[in-house]
C-alpha cells in the first residue's frame, strides 16, 4: 500500500518553514504498514497542486494534503480540492457554530473571513479540528483517498490521530509491521555492515534490516512484514543471529542510550563512578546526569581543563605533564589514579584528548584521544583518533568513555 503526502506552502520553498510534517506523518504511515512512496512539497499554487495530485494518485492509494487552509491563504487547498473533484462548498452549521463560540470564549469578534472557514466541500466528509478553525477533509475517488489536513503541526497531529489513522485502519487491511531494534557502540557503519554482509543476504525478502548511525552508537533496526503473526518470530529470528554476530558491539535490545545501559549496570553492581574530563569539558559527566535516577550512582567530575587544575585537583606529575603532555597514555592513567584516589568511587572514567580545531600536532592530529577507565586495582587505557570537528569529536570522546566503561564492567577489555 502506498501513499503520498503534499505539504502546501511558499514558507516552506524558501526554507522559513521546516516540513516536520512529513516526517511524523512518514512515521505513523511506517508503523501503519503504509509505504510513503513520495513527499511532494509545493508552493501556493493550484496549478502546482493539481499537478502534484495527478501525480500522486497515479502510483498511491492514499494521499495526504497539509496545509494551505487557513483565510490567509484564501482557502487555497479548499478551493482546488473543490474544483478538482468538481463540487462545492457549503456552509457546515457544527463547524460555524464551533468557531463562534471559540472567538466568543477569546472574547474576540468572529469575522467574515472565517466563515469561508466553515465552508465544506459538499462530495467531502469533514474531519473536525478541535485544536484549530482549519478542518480536515476526506474524499475518496476511484479507490484513492484524499485527505486535506491543517499545515499547523499540532492541529495536524490531532486530525491525524483523531480521524484519520483510525478511518484507514478501518477502510484497508494493512499487513502487520514489525520492527526490532539494537543498539551497538564501538565500530561505526561501516565495519558493521562488513560483518553483516553474508547475513543481509540471507534475509528473507519481507525483513529489512536499516542501518541508523548517530554519533557515537549505530542503530540497527529489523523491519518486518506480513500478514501473519509469525512474522514477530521471524524477526525475533533474525535479531538473535545479528546479536550473535557482533557479540559486544551490541550493547542494548530496544532503542537505549547509552548512559542508560551504564547506568542499569551500575546499579546492578550496586556501584559507583566519577569521572576527570579535560577535553569534554564534563560532557561524559552530563551524559551520565542526564538519566534520571543517576544521583544513586554518579558522585561527580573534576573538570581538569589546564595542566595546573590536573595538578592540584588530581595530583598529575608536573613532569608527565611537560615531558610527554597532558594527551598521553601516562598523563590519562595518572588522571584516573588521582580521581579515584580522591573520589572513591568503585569506576573512574579519564578523559584527555584535542578536540580541535587548533592544537593538532603530527603525531598527536586533532581528534586523537587517550581513556583510561578503571578501578584502583586495574585500569585500562587505549588511544583512539577522531575527526576534526571540535563539537563531533567531544560526543564521539565521550561515547568511546562511557563504552570502554561498559566493556571494561563486562570484564570483556584487557
Ligand atoms: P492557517 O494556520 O492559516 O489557518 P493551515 O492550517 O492550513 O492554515 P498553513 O497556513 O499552510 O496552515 O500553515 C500554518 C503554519 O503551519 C505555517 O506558518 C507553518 O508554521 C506551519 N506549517 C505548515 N506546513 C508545515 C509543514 N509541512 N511542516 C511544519 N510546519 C508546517
Amino acid at each position: 500500500m502506498k501513499a503520498t503526502v503534499i505539504t502546501i506552502g511558499d514558507e516552506i520553498l524558501i526554507g522559513q518553514t521546516i516540513d516536520t510534517n512529513s516526517a511524523w506523518i512518514g512515521q505513523k504511515f511506517n508503523e501503519l504498514g503504509v509505504q510513503l512512496h513520495e513527499i511532494i512539497s509545493c508552493g501556493d499554487s493550484s496549478e502546482q497542486i493539481v499537478d502534484a495530485l495527478n501525480r500522486a494518485k497515479s502510483t498511491s492509494k492514499i494521499v495526504l494534503l497539509t496545509g494551505g487552509l487557513g483565510p490567509t491563504k484564501d482557502d487555497l487547498t479548499k478551493k482546488t480540492l473543490v474544483e478538482y473533484f468538481n463540487t462545492e462548498l457549503v456552509l457546515n452549521e457544527e463547524v460555524w457554530e464551533r468557531m463562534k463560540q471559540i472567538f466568543e470564549k477569546r472574547g474576540k469578534e468572529v469575522l467574515e473571513m472565517n466563515r469561508s472557514q466553515a465552508m465544506i466541500p459538499k462530495d467531502g466528509t469533514m474531519l473536525p479540528n478541535m485544536r484549530g478553525t482549519a478542518q480536515g477533509t476526506w474524499f475518496e475517488r476511484d479507490g484513492v483517498v484524499f485527505v486535506s489536513l491543517p499545515g499547523v503541526p499540532h492541529e495536524m497531529k490531532h486530525v491525524m490521530e483523531a480521524q484519520v489513522l483510525p478511518r484507514l485502519r478501518e477502510k484497508f487491511d494493512f499487513p502487520k509491521i514489525v520492527h526490532a531494534t539494537l543498539m551497538t557502540a564501538g565500530a561505526g557503519e561501516s565495519v558493521i555492515a562488513g560483518k553483516l554482509s553474508d547475513f543481509e543476504a540471507q534475509l528473507p525478502a519481507n525483513i529489512k534490516l536499516a542501518y541508523l548511525p548517530e554519533l557515537g552508537v549505530v542503530k540497527l533496526r529489523l523491519t518486518g512484514s506480513g500478514d501473519t503473526d509469525d512474522i514477530k518470530a521471524a524477526v525475533e529470528e533474525q535479531k538473535q543471529k545479528i546479536k550473535t554476530r557482533l557479540g559486544d558491539l551490541v550493547y542494548a535490545e530496544g532503542e537505549e542510550k547509552l548512559e542508560v545501559t551504564i547506568g542499569k549496570l551500575l546499579l546492578e553492581q550496586k556501584a559507583t563512578v566519577s569521572c576527570a574530563e579535560s577535553c569534554t569539558g564534563g560532557f561524559v559527566s552530563h551524559l551520565f546526569t542526564s538519566v534520571p535516577g543517576s544521583s544513586k550512582y554518579f558522585e561527580g567530575s573534576v573538570i581538569s581543563y589546564s595542566y595546573d587544575i590536573k595538578e592540584k585537583l588530581l595530583g598529575v606529575n608536573n613532569t608527565t605533564l611537560n615531558t610527554v603532555g597532558a594527551v598521553s597514555h601516562e598523563c590519562v592513567a595518572e588522571m584516573l589514579s588521582g580521581l579515584l584516589l580522591r573520589s572513591g568511587t568503585t569506576y573512574g572514567i579519564a578523559v584527555s584528548g584535542i578536540a580541535g580545531p587548533d592544537g593538532g600536532t603530527p603525531d598527536k592530529p586533532v581528534g586523537t584521544v587517550w581513556i583510561a577507565v578503571g578501578t584502583n586495582e586495574k585500569q585500562v587505557i587505549r588511544r583512539f583518533q577522531f575527526f576534526p570537528s571540535r563539537m563531533e569529536n567531544i560526543r564521539v570522546f565521550a561515547h568511546a568513555a562511557l563504552n570502554m566503561l561498559r566493556l571494561f564492567m563486562l570484564g570483556k577489555l584487557q
